[in-house]
């Protein structure tokens, strides 16, 4: 599954992680690609290690979503 960011933060500050196939996807000027990875965590830990305050999508990454 290709992951990506959402460079604009949520009202609360997160950056959303989501699969390229979610429907609540960013536009592609709006997202930074994470990689392939099989589930939301490694995707969350990267968009992190990049400096992002990433939480998974409520919808695409409901595993990797806690606020
Ligand atoms: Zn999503």
């Amino acid at each position: 599954m290709k992951y990506y960011v959402n460079k604009n933060k949520q009202p609360n500050g997160d950056n959303e992680v989501h699969t390229l196939s979610c429907s609540w996807s960013p536009a592609e000027h709006n997202r930074v690609y994470l990689g392939d990875y099989a589930s939301c965590a490694p995707a969350v830990a990267r968009a992190r290690q990049l400096g992002y305050n990433a939480n998974g999508c409520a919808h695409c990454s409901s595993a990797c979503h806690t606020s």
